[in-house]
């Protein structure tokens, strides 16, 4: 029996987490054995250049050597304590002190642990009770954000997975990305029951998708308008754009922000902050209940910390990444101009996406156009001749530091073989 198979007959279809399955590109996954800078192998040795970055988190690169240290020190010590430790509270003070915008920040284990309890906390704060969310936009998969909103804009949310209530998808409206029109006519009709309206401020869940010039500003003033909580969903976006995020990098400051991925470095982490009087309304100094056994696990904390510092200390990390990346993303869309092909590419900072649609995509409608056969198709080229891509084509390519020239331009050449 092949490990996939095994996996298949342990593992609902073999994967602890549904993209990984290769399922959208029609291929049985690849078994990953190890990582190392720009590089994944996986268990036959086979070497491939990585634009997944797991998911987002290895801004680094792969196996990054002071991290690695400070985590082996770390584990020499217990791998947790369910009792405080200064670890947490360094990195409480550390994100606070660099982070405008956040002047309290809980730890908990995952971007969808984050989300949830953002959400909860918006809840309690503004005694309100209707989420709005953006078709397209992912924040994880607790019940009340697995809701995409159907065909009627204005109606109340239809839930997206099986197992979702309908009493739960009630409270949640999902609309259109980019579209500030609807978002005041859904603030109009709810008018005084929005509790929070959460975005991911560049959409990088269904392709990369970047909000349109004063899209943010405009949800800001609504939010405001209409005493709802703003919260910016930066999992991804996070330490990633800039070192303070979507926020910074847009000059909008959110109420509160979700974190995860990058702040991990590769641990299950994430993280809620924003102002304080909203952030004291959470147990036990207020009345919103939110508690986790590993929550601040020493190892997550030594990995996530040691990251971000690495990523403060190094002043032209971001530019670095950045500018690399502009080369890549610029090159494809030249190799997509020269082959004249019915692609395009939306990319900012080191996060980007190629679509199989030849017109701009600005939301999950334009998105969902791409051909999803030929992305599959060149997904396989790809990875044939060793340039691992997410295995779906609503997914962001990702940079790290480790991504130099050289290898940049050897993966140009296998997108323009592949395309
Ligand atoms: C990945 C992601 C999440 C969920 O994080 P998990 O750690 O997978 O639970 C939430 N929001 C955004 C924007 C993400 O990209």
């Amino acid at each position: 029996m092949s490990i996939f198979e095994i996996a298949n007959k342990y593992i609902p279809g073999g994967v602890n987490s549904p993209v990984r399955a290769f399922k959208a590109v029609d291929l049985e996954p690849i078994f990953i054995d190890r990582a190392d800078k720009a590089y994944l192998y996986d268990i036959n040795g086979k070497e491939y250049i990585d634009y997944v970055c797991s998911w987002g988190p290895m801004i680094l690169g792969h196996n990054n050597e002071e991290i690695r240290k400070n985590v082996i020190k770390a584990c020499e010590k217990g791998l947790s304590y369910g009792a405080t430790t200064k670890l947490e509270v360094d990195m409480a003070q550390f994100i606070c002190e660099n982070i405008e915008h956040i002047d309290k920040i809980r730890m908990v284990n995952s971007g969808t642990e984050a989300v949830m309890s953002a959400i909860r906390l918006a809840r309690g704060y503004t005694g309100k009770e209707k989420v709005i969310k953006f078709d397209g936009c992912y924040h994880g998969h607790s019940d009340s954000m697995l809701i995409q909103a159907g065909s009627g804009l204005m109606t109340e949310g239809i839930p997206d997975s099986n197992g979702v209530t309908k009493n739960c998808a009630i409270d949640t409206i999902s609309i259109p990305y980019n579209d500030l029109d609807t978002l005041e006519e859904v603030f109009n009709k709810h008018k005084d029951n929005i509790a929070c309206v959460i975005l991911e401020p560049v959409a990088a869940n269904m392709g990369v998708v970047l909000p349109k010039d004063g899209y943010l500003k405009g949800i800001r003033e609504l939010c405001d308008k209409h005493k709802s909580l703003l919260i910016f969903d930066e999992v991804i976006t996070g330490f990633r754009l800039c070192f303070g995020g979507a926020a910074k990098y847009f000059n909008i400051k959110p109420d509160l922000v979700t974190y995860g991925k990058i702040i991990g470095a590769g641990m299950p982490v994430g993280a809620y902050g924003g102002k304080k009087e909203i952030m004291d309304m959470i147990a036990p100094s207020g009345s919103v209940y939110q508690a986790g056994t590993l929550s601040g696990n020493p190892i997550a904390m030594t990995a996530g910390l040691t990251q971000l510092k690495i990523l403060k200390e190094n002043e032209n990390i971001y530019d670095d990444i950045n500018n690399i990346s502009k080369y890549f993303f610029d090159n494809i869309n030249d190799i997509i101009k020269r082959k004249n092909l019915d692609c395009s590419i939306n990319y900012i900072g080191s996060l980007g996406s190629l679509f199989f649609t030849k017109d701009k995509v600005t939301d999950y409608v334009l998105a969902k156009k791409s051909d999803t056969k030929k992305y599959a198709s060149y997904f396989k080229n790809m990875l044939d001749k060793g340039v691992y891509i997410a295995p779906a084509q609503f997914e962001a390519m990702f940079i790290s530091k480790e991504h130099n020239k050289n290898i940049i331009d050897k993966t140009l050449n296998i997108i323009e073989e592949s395309l």
